[in-house]
């Protein structure tokens, strides 16, 4: 089925005979009486998965949609990757994506776009779209994505399918090839949250390895997304759930179709017996500009490990170390990685850095403090992913008018805060549009527990 959608540009490298080995595995534990209800470690037993190509993998190549890493082989699995591999998963390949997950539509990739399988004249969103692209495509039921800003749930929404960004912290970034630190975060994208729900079992946890993850106990997802609230019935098991509507959310800019949908889906909501209430997130619009300071400087540091010396791109020609420095980057980056370096290292510059990078921080804090309060009405807060269905490839070319687009993921990810995007219905062109539901902190099982409730 992948090698009959090729076209769709979702995966970058597929290996039959890793798969295959690894299914023999799941098969040897099977034989051995261990099924995928045996409990903690086989959840996922016999699954086959992809890999979004930000996670360094020991059995295929790890580029990051970039020419940069072209034909990397890490010497070790991050440990997203190797924790789905001990929960039995078996690994079909890598999915393609922005360059260093740069990006919203996967036309950023250094390979190929990714298409959307709705209508393949249009993007999947990005950067996880090579995953969004393999799950809605039913190229394979679950799929790893990254989500800094917004790379888990806006594709997940342009193509129909469950992504689930969790808080920052709960899953490893060991082995996630960096963009942004303080933001990236794994997450899985399935047809469903319940699979949903599986995946993020396996992936979550505290990992020495990575000093940002924490030491916070993983609940039975499984079991929250399937609970019964207290108070609650068969037909109405989101009884006393109380969901905010951020009115910054509902405003100008959202098109007409995707607002439709997302109040239909809200409406479904309420029949579920959740209750509907009006929130203000206040600084919505600054979340653009405190996100594209503070995702460059972090990106320009990050990137900075790729010099031509110790892996990765090395140019052919130079007179010495400073050319071959400067020939590798140029030809080993693309255009929208460079234009994220040059930003980066401009508001992190002596004279710049408190005017910019310090207020950004400042502001990043409001925004947290801000859902905060917002959280004081309400258990989980809705509104759309995205302000519009999928465009058509190549139909943007000004960069600044494709981060405005980033502006409804970017806040939770700027709070550090975990969100979910469920299909809410279709738009124009009969595209599919996502909703979205942002919870407090480690609030996972809420989401996954209100967007199986919907689905
Ligand atoms: N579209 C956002 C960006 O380009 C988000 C990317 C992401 O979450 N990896 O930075």
């Amino acid at each position: 089925r992948i090698a009959a959608h090729e076209s769709l540009g979702a995966f970058l490298c597929t290996d039959a005979d890793v798969a295959l080995a690894q299914a023999a595995a799941a098969d040897a534990w099977r034989a051995k009486g261990v099924t995928s209800t045996a409990g903690a470690g086989h959840t996922l037993l016999g699954v086959p998965i992809a890999h979004k190509d930000i996670f360094v993998t020991r059995d295929f190549p790890s580029t990051a949609g970039s020419k940069m890493l072209a034909g990397y082989r890490s010497p070790f699995d991050a440990t997203v990757v190797s924790r789905l591999s001990a929960s039995g998963a078996v690994t079909l390949g890598k999915l393609n994506c922005d360059e260093f997950a740069m990006g919203g539509s996967n036309e950023n990739s250094a390979w190929f776009p990714a298409r959307n399988p709705w209508d393949t004249s249009r993007i999947t969103g990005g950067s996880s779209g090579g995953s969004a692209a393999a799950v809605a495509a039913r190229l394979v039921p679950a799929a790893t994505g990254t989500d800094t800003g917004g790379s888990v749930r806006q594709p997940a929404a342009f193509t129909g399918i469950t992504g689930i960004k969790p808080t920052y912290g709960r899953c490893s970034r060991y082995g996630m090839i960096a963009f942004a630190s303080s933001l990236d975060q794994a997450g899985p994208m399935a047809r469903s949250a319940l699979d949903c729900a599986h995946l993020l079992q396996a992936m979550s946890g505290f990992d020495p390895r990575d000093a940002t993850s924490a030491e916070q106990a993983v609940p039975d997802f499984v079991a929250v997304t399937t609970a019964r609230r207290e108070g609650a019935s068969a037909e109405r098991p989101l009884q006393g759930l109380r969901i905010g509507l951020p009115r910054e959310f509902f405003g100008e800019g959202v098109t007409a179709d995707v607002l439709a949908a997302t109040r239909a889906a809200l409406a479904e909501l309420e029949k579920l017996g959740a209750t509907l209430v009006d929130v203000s997130l206040p600084r919505t619009e600054l979340s653009i500009p405190v996100y594209y300071i503070i995702a460059p400087a972090e990106a320009s540091s990050n990137l900075g490990r790729y010099d031509g010396v110790r892996y990765g791109h090395r140019a052919k020609d130079f007179k010495d170390l400073g050319e071959m420095y400067r020939r590798s980057r140029s030809e080993g980056f693309g255009p929208e990685v460079k234009r994220r370096i040059m930003i980066g290292t401009y508001v992190l510059s002596h004279g710049y850095y408190d005017a910019y990078y310090l207020q950004a921080q400042k502001l990043r804090r409001m925004i947290a403090d801000d859902f905060q309060a917002a959280f004081a009405q309400c258990d989980l807060i809705a509104g759309p992913v995205a302000p519009t269905v999928a465009r058509a490839l190549g139909s943007q070319n000004d960069p600044v008018a494709e981060y405005l687009a980033d502006i409804f993921t970017l806040p939770a990810s700027l709070a550090g805060l975990p969100g979910i995007s469920v299909p809410a219905g279709f738009g124009a062109g009969g595209l599919p549009v996502g909703l979205q539901l942002i919870g407090n902190y480690w609030q996972e099982g809420a989401l996954l527990h209100a967007g199986h409730a919907l689905q």
